[in-house]
This record gives structure tokens, C-alpha cells and sequence, in this order.
């Protein structure tokens, strides 16, 4: 087996499923374990020789670990500086002081880590725009998207398998130079934070009426949509008989390259 693993820790959006107090149907009805309870957006990639990638360290790493039997991760990779993609760092205070903990972000990212949460043990390793680094049999590519702060992406290739799996967290819009790299990737995750509703106070995440525009402009890889939240009041069914052609992120979900 010389296959990589993904799973889907979490594919909720920045409040998760259910929403904290949560009045809507879905955070009323949500059971734990089903496909409609989602943690906060983080996967977790494992090489074949057992190397563990954790991406994004959430608010929900704590009960993440414990239901993912999570082993002390290899590295740790930040996509951005937003608390539920970074956040989680806080509840490793303990965990950092006694084991190696290698976490790799952006610049500004480190700049948050350091005035923010400076006393948790971290090394932290800044990445460049489409310098790739490899870790095990996995080549990672930072790609940058067009969110508030500075976001990036990662492009993760499987260097015997040649399949890449392409992680894009938050975002609005993609540059050029990014959808071009999708293009030869099997796999692409892309922001269903307002997949369903209509939001016109937050210009950060793709927009419901730029989705048609977005599937066909990605040319290539099989579109798997995650960061959803309750207030769409949608189940995982649901929105997957609306999208029939993209696939429904859900936590717990595994994809192999
Ligand atoms: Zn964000």
C-alpha cells in the first residue's frame, strides 16, 4: 500500500455543527456522529509510512484527537491566521511543552502565533507561495487564494502515486496562477461557507451566485465542498440532491491518493 490518506476531521465552517446555542433546525436536530455534525474545517494526512500531517489546528482539536485516536502529528499546517484554523494551538499548551510540535503557516500566520500565543511551544517553519517542501512521500505546495488575511492553500501529491489532493480552506476568489496548479489535481475542496444562502455582509467566502461560475472554471479535479455551517438549515442529504455533481464533504470522510 504505498497510498496516502485523507480524512476529513472536520468540515464545518467557523461556528461548526451544531452552532453554539443554535436555534436553527439543524443544531436543534443534529445528532453526534451523523453525517450532519461537523467540527470545525481540518483534515488530516497520513503517508504510508505512517507520518502524520495535521492541517489546521481547530477550537475542536481537543475532542477531534479523542474521536480520531489522533497520534502526536508530524506537522501541523495553517492555512491562515482565523481563530478556527489556528486557535486550537492554545488547548496544546500542555501537549507542546512535551512533545515537538512543527508547525508550518505563512508569514502574517506566524506573526499571530508569536503575539497571540507566544508562550505555547511551538518551531515554526514559514512557507513561500509555490515552494514546495516535502515531508515523507508527500509533496505539498503552498497555493494563495484571496481571503481577508493572507490564506493559502496546499496542493498535496503523492509522489509514487503521482494523485494530488488539493486543500483550499477559506476563500473568495482564486488567483490565476492557483486554479492553473488545480488543473492537474484529482481532488479539490472548495469554501461552501454560502453555498446555500445568500450573505451580503461578508465578502470574504465565495458568494451562492458565484458558485456556478467557480464549478466550471476549475477544469480537472473532482470538487468535494466543505466549511458548511447550520445556518443554511440544510442537511448533508440535502445538499448533496442539490449538488449532485460536486461531493458533500462530511467528517469522518476518506479519500486516498
Ligand atoms: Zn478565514
Amino acid at each position: 500500500m504505498i497510498d496516502t490518506k485523507i480524512t476529513f476531521l472536520g468540515s464545518g465552517s467557523w461556528q461548526g455543527v451544531p452552532a453554539p446555542f443554535g436555534d436553527d433546525e439543524i443544531s436543534k436536530s443534529v445528532e453526534w456522529g451523523s453525517k450532519d455534525f461537523r467540527f470545525r474545517t481540518s483534515l488530516l494526512v497520513q503517508t504510508h509510512n505512517g507520518k502524520n500531517i495535521l492541517v489546521e489546528v481547530t477550537p475542536d482539536i481537543r475532542l477531534q484527537s479523542w474521536k480520531y485516536k489522533l497520534t502526536r502529528p508530524d506537522a501541523v499546517l495553517v492555512s491562515h491566521w482565523h481563530w478556527d484554523h489556528l486557535f486550537g494551538l492554545l488547548d496544546l499548551d500542555w501537549f507542546a511543552e512535551k512533545n515537538s510540535l512543527r508547525v508550518y503557516g505563512n508569514r502574517v500566520t506566524k506573526e499571530w502565533q508569536e503575539n497571540s500565543m507566544g508562550h505555547i511551544n511551538v518551531n515554526f517553519s514559514v512557507f513561500e507561495s509555490f515552494k514546495t517542501f516535502v515531508i515523507d512521500n508527500v509533496e505539498i505546495t503552498p497555493v494563495p487564494v484571496n481571503h481577508v488575511e493572507e490564506t493559502h492553500g496546499f496542493i498535496f501529491k503523492n509522489l509514487e502515486t503521482g494523485k494530488a489532493f488539493a486543500y483550499l480552506s477559506d476563500f473568495s476568489s482564486i488567483p490565476d496562477h492557483t486554479s492553473e496548479k488545480l488543473s492537474t489535481s484529482d481532488y479539490a475542496t472548495i469554501d461552501a461557507t454560502y453555498l446555500a444562502s445568500d450573505i451580503d455582509d461578508d465578502l470574504t467566502h465565495v458568494q451562492k451566485d458565484q458558485f456556478p461560475k467557480l464549478f466550471t472554471s476549475i477544469d480537472g479535479p473532482q470538487l468535494i465542498l466543505t466549511n458548511i455551517g447550520s445556518y443554511q438549515n440544510l442537511s448533508h442529504d440535502d445538499f448533496q440532491a442539490m449538488f449532485s455533481q460536486q461531493t458533500i464533504a462530511y467528517d469522518g470522510m476518506e479519500i486516498l491518493i
